[in-house]
């Protein structure tokens, strides 16, 4: 023994992300939290002390990856690891995580991540322990499992002990985050680890009020609730000091946005954020139709550092249809929002969010839906087939429609939609449009570039470049998800 004092060992973990772009900063400021906390990320789940998952229940698919990766790397806990369930799926299915994946030993929804660092010295304060064997509790029995890997729900496995060894790999530590929905803050943090160096996502909003009929996140995400426009603001000139040049403000309805301080509308801090020396790109996302003004029009017409893309989820054409969903608007009053941005001064591309096969859409409910995306023209359309969501009114509404049908109306739909931005796209061709460098591309020896109508624009130069830098490019090429180019000497 030497007597000078022995470090421990630096702890690591492994984060996994899936679903929305909020979910991705979201674990940016976890990845922030946790380094802050002295921990260090790693690549792979068998580097690491601490495996958490970020989770996202929106659709049925969704929320079954995460128990699937639960299953896959369960083994693991034999050598001390610990698992994390984080986000949508730890909201909805709260305790049950436990019973469902053993292994786990916490469960944290988006609404309490300021306690991260609380529930991290719990954790770490109890499961410090070596592995041992120890005889099952008496009465308790040996636990049933499944083709998984998981347990079945008797509650008795929720106490750790497994059909072969009843080897516990830690004291039982079970943390929740759970009980935040109500909360009027926002996740604001200043040890945010952003990806990537250029660009960057700002939180203005989160949760939601709007409860359509087919949509869990009101449920997972907790009430609406907008940070004040100062702290935004703030936050905008500290990342252009940084060097971002582009900011991509984010919120369930990012519209809704209701500054808590009362100084500024959404499109009034869209304007601001638009003016802050440095910033050349500004983009925001998700609008929702219900609170799509026309001065955030007037505002991208205004501030030219206000991206010529909106996207406006429609979810279905049929008004019938729009208000079994609880959408609160018409088809008509839509396209009233869609003929404002096409009379702006600027060409805007329009995206859209679409789902199919919500119960008792009939064909000509279908057929509303595809004779919009001929009326709009859309620019890209993310295609959903409708899951039916726990806790959601649709789950008790009649009429479903069959697996089959839902997934041929979407193949209708994508072909439609395609054919759309085949021929959209086609109009770049011969044009020059200004790119920001997202990378170059070994294989295809392109530079990567994204327009600010947020069309991926990949292109030859013969000189090199720089990734964050922008350039003026010359259309040459289209496909129906992007265009190529040649960079303007
Ligand atoms: N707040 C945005 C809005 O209202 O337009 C949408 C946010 S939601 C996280 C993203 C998309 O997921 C929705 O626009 C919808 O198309 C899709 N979605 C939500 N719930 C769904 C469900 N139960 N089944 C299929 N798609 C769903
Ligand atoms: Fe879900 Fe509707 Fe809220 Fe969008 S507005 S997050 S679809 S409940």
């Amino acid at each position: 023994m030497s007597g000078v004092p022995q470090q421990a060992p630096q702890k690591t973990f492994y984060l996994e992300t899936f679903g929305c772009q909020m979910n991705v900063h979201d674990s940016e400021k976890v990845v922030g939290t946790l380094i802050q906390e002295g921990y260090r990320q790693v690549e792979t789940v068998e580097q690491a002390d601490l495996i958490l998952y970020n989770t996202c229940s929106i659709r049925d698919k969704a929320e079954q990856k995460v128990f699937h990766r639960l299953a896959d790397y369960k083994k693991l806990q034999a050598q001390g690891k610990k698992f994390g369930v984080l986000g949508c799926v730890a909201q909805q299915e709260g305790e049950k995580i436990f019973e469902r994946a053993p292994h786990v030993s916490l469960v944290c929804g988006s609404a309490s991540y300021n306690k991260l660092p609380e529930m991290l010295v719990q954790l770490n304060s109890v499961g410090d322990t070596a592995p041992r064997e120890i005889p099952p509790p008496a009465g308790e029995n040996a636990g049933v499992w499944d083709d998984a890997g998981f347990a079945d729900s008797s509650p008795l496995i929720a106490h750790g002990s497994s059909r072969d060894s009843r080897l516990r790999t830690q004291d039982l530590v079970r943390i929740t985050g759970l009980d935040d929905r109500q909360t009027d803050k926002c996740f604001e943090t200043e040890f945010t680890a952003r990806t990537n160096p250029h660009r960057g996502y700002i939180t203005i909003i989160e949760g939601c009020d709007k409860f359509c009929a087919y949509c869990v996140v009101p449920f997972t995400r907790g009430k609406e609730r907008s940070r004040t426009s100062d702290s935004v603001l703030a936050e905008a000139r500290q990342m252009a000091d940084l060097g971002y040049t582009e900011i991509q403000l984010l919120g369930q309805n990012v519209n809704s946005y209701k500054d808590s301080a009362g100084k500024r509308s959404f499109a009034e801090l869209l304007a601001a954020i638009g003016e802050v020396p440095g910033i050349k790109r500004v983009r925001f996302t998700t609008s929702h139709p219900r609170d799509f003004g026309r001065d955030i029009v007037c505002a991208v017409d205004a501030v030219p550092t206000l991206c010529d893309h909106i996207h406006l989820p429609v979810q279905s054409g049929s008004t019938r249809i729009l208000d079994a969903m609880q959408r609160l608007y018409t088809r008509e009053q839509y396209l009233e929002r869609i003929a404002w941005m096409k009379s702006a001064k600027r060409d805007l591309t329009i995206t859209t969010d679409v789902i199919v096969g919500f119960p008792g859409e009939t064909e000509d409910d279908f057929a509303q839906t595809l004779s919009l995306l001929d009326e709009v023209g859309y620019d890209s359309v993310f295609t959903f087939k409708y899951s039916p969501r726990p806790n959601t009114p649709a789950i008790s509404l009649e009429d479903a429609i069959p697996d089959a049908e839902k997934a041929r109306r979407l193949e209708v739909l994508m072909a439609r939609q395609r054919e759309i931005q085949i021929k959209r796209n086609k109009n770049y061709i011969g044009t020059s449009h200004e790119v920001m460098v997202e990378g170059y591309n070994d294989s295809r020896a392109q530079w990567i570039g994204r327009t600010s109508q947020n069309k991926p624009l990949n292109f030859t130069a013969a000189t090199s470049l720089r990734a964050g830098t922008y350039a003026q490019v010359l259309g040459t090429g289209s496909f129906p998800n992007s265009l190529i180019g040649q960079l303007v000497v």
